[in-house]
């Protein structure tokens, strides 16, 4: 039997049901909060991802799933979502009338990671970005939509983690001192922090091998490097979130592992996750958009890990399959002959009915009933269809009615309507 990839999954009915709720109560929130929704391929050509992320970022190094197609193109199945979006934004000219624009996008994000528990190589994101706002204000508020997502999801147990990462001004410096800083503990570090330490030094904050971060302890801080227009930036940042009540702490180390952030980088975190416990990352990246070949736009963005927000949901609402609202347990080819036009009818007037395919024991179809978790069953055999009237059973309170089946959809609708 052939099985699916390692490190993808499919989502079956009886947990779909919460993904589903989830992206509904974002896409509401989305409308609430002006964001439009933007679909971008699932495809790329490999160069986009390259140059937005980084030459040597995990991401672009290891991960990426890159493929020649039948005429040699280098493509990859899309990584993140925001290198696609600044595409859209520079190829549509979307900044043409208005620089300012509130995007989202919701779907499959692909890395050949390790896979683990919290960990897919078919991930799912929620995506959120700001074009054309170098405010604080917008940092702020997409902190804050993110956390009105949490709060509507009921998802209680989340630290907004912040940090600063400087701009292009004041960044040098840092780099410098963390260079000098780096060097003298060399040998204390992972190979892999080693060849970073030379070409995009950040990184090395962002390790999470133990002796690395031992090493670190001491690491200068970029906080204490900003210019005064990213301090104020920050400043600004961390003032609006205390007035919104929005449990925060500085993290002097929280690098993001992307190349084009500027400024703010936060994270959300939980203690519902074990090991994996960042539900979103986001920031700050002015430079992305000039850097891929638009006008110098100020942008701001954030990921939510989907598949992480589902887990942390699941631990308080278990996701429950869709129960239809009535099962027909009909016995006898005419009375299973009337079942299946009432069925149709049924779905029609918007009320889920199912019934058994095959022809089967009132005993059977009333256990089948029961594993469905079906609100009622209509009991209908040839004597019932004699008599004019079927027998409706309540599977909760186990009580049973006579209803007539002359004009059995609208009695139904009816009965079923009474009920919550
Ligand atoms: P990033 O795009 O790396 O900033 O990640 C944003 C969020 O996506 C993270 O906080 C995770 O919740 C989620 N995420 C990233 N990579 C994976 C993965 N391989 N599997 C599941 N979720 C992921």
């Amino acid at each position: 039997m052939i099985q699916l990839i390692r490190g993808f999954k499919d989502i079956l009915p009886g947990e779909v049901e919460l993904w589903q709720t989830i992206e509904r109560t974002a896409v509401a929130l989305f409308e609430d909060f002006g964001f439009d929704e933007l679909r971008i391929p699932i495809m790329e050509k490999t160069e986009l991802f390259a140059r937005s992320i980084g030459e040597d970022t995990d991401i672009v190094e290891k991960e990426m799933y890159t493929f020649a197609d039948r005429k040699g193109e280098l493509l990859t199945l899309r990584p993140e979502a925001t290198a696609s979006i600044v595409r859209a934004y520079i190829q549509h000219k979307l900044h043409a009338a208005d620089p300012a624009h509130h995007f989202y996008v919701i779907g499959p994000m692909f890395r050949r990671e390790r896979p683990q528990k919290g960990r897919y190589r078919q991930f799912y994101q929620i995506d959120a970005e700001i074009f054309g706002d170098g405010s604080a204000w917008a940092d702020v508020r997409l902190i804050h939509l993110l956390c009105t997502l949490m709060e509507r999801l009921s998802v209680t147990d989340t630290a907004v983690q912040i940090n600063s990462l400087g701009c292009p001004d004041c960044r040098p410096a840092y780099r410098r001192a963390l260079s000098e800083m780096l060097e003298k503990v060399a040998d204390r570090l992972c190979a892999d922090c080693n060849r970073r330490r030379q070409r995009n030094p950040l990184r090395v904050l962002d390790c999470k091998v133990p002796g690395c971060r031992e090493a670190l302890t001491d690491a200068p801080a970029l906080v204490d490097y900003l210019c005064e227009a990213c301090k104020i930036h920050f400043d600004t940042v961390l003032e609006s979130l205390t007035a919104l009540n929005l449990a925060h702490q500085v993290d002097k180390r929280l690098v993001r592992g992307l190349d084009y952030y500027t400024r703010t980088t936060f994270e959300l975190q939980t203690g519902a996750l074990g090991a994996q416990s960042a539900v979103a990352g986001g920031g700050r990246y002015d430079g992305l958009v000039k850097a891929l070949g638009g006008p110098d736009t100020p942008a701001s963005g954030f990921a939510i890990g989907l598949d992480r927000l589902v887990e942390i949901v699941a631990q308080q609402q278990p996701a429950r399959r869709r129960a239809p609202r009535l099962f027909i347990a009909a016995l006898g080819p005419e009375p299973r002959r009337k079942a299946f036009f009432w069925r149709l009818a049924l779905a029609e007037q918007g009320i889920r009915c199912e019934m058994e395919a095959a022809d089967k024991s009132l005993k059977a179809q009333m256990k089948h009933a029961d594993r469905l978790n079906a609100g009622h069953v209509l009991i209908i055999g040839d004597a019932e269809l004699g008599k004019g009237a079927g027998v409706l059973r309540d599977m909760t309170t186990k009580a049973q009615v006579e209803i007539p089946l002359n004009n059995l959809v609208a009695a139904l609708k009816a009965t079923l309507a009474a009920q919550p």
